[in-house]
């Protein structure tokens, strides 16, 4: 009897461990899965220590076209943000310079740069999951950058926010990890 009520016993503990683990999983993931697509995109390239925590990837038709992750660090170039990196990739898998029709999913808001180059790819629409002010907590530029082009009100159509829980985890897994500010 006393094996019986302690084999019950383990057997309700590692059940609720497992509820426990995969309630932490759900927190972290985003509800949409091209978001998802993106923030798997930025924790491979903070991993490999390519650059910042941002991933991008481009839908169009309701399937990915192209993805890409800030590579400003292994490359040496103050330009290949997330976005820019999946527009170049996109445009040269699909062989073409107009993305008309594609929307694009970030895990950070747009610095101008990168909110410029697609609204220039003609990216239908941009959904992103942490704010501007999100990215100057983590010690990026964007904020200040933004106010020298007048601020981004007339964009509220364009520029949509979305699971931004599961893209302010991926920032603090940045923090937290050891890393080169630029
Ligand atoms: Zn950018």
């Amino acid at each position: 009897m006393k094996i019986l009520i302690f084999i019950l016993f383990l057997t309700a503990v590692m059940v609720f461990s497992a509820m426990a683990v995969s309630e932490t999983e759900d927190n972290v993931k985003a509800e949409n899965a091209f978001m998802q697509a993106a923030l798997d995109e930025a924790y491979a390239g903070i991993t490999a220590k390519h650059g910042g925590p941002f991933g991008s990837v481009i839908v169009k038709d309701g399937e990915i076209v192209g993805q890409g992750h800030n590579r400003v660090l292994i490359n040496n170039d103050p330009t290949c943000h997330g976005e820019i990196d999946a527009i170049r990739r996109t445009c040269a898998a699909l062989g073409t310079y107009d993305l008309s029709g594609c929307e694009l999913y970030t895990t950070g808001e747009p610095c101008p740069m990168c909110l410029f180059a697609c609204l220039w790819a003609n990216i239908d629409r941009v959904y992103y999951g942490c704010t501007i002010e999100d990215n100057s907590i983590i010690g990026f530029r964007d904020e200040a950058l933004d106010e020298l082009t007048g601020g981004r009100d007339k964009l509220s159509d364009y520029l949509i926010c979305m699971d931004r829980e599961a893209c302010l985890v991926l920032f603090n897994a940045y923090i937290s990890m050891e890393h080169t500010s630029y």
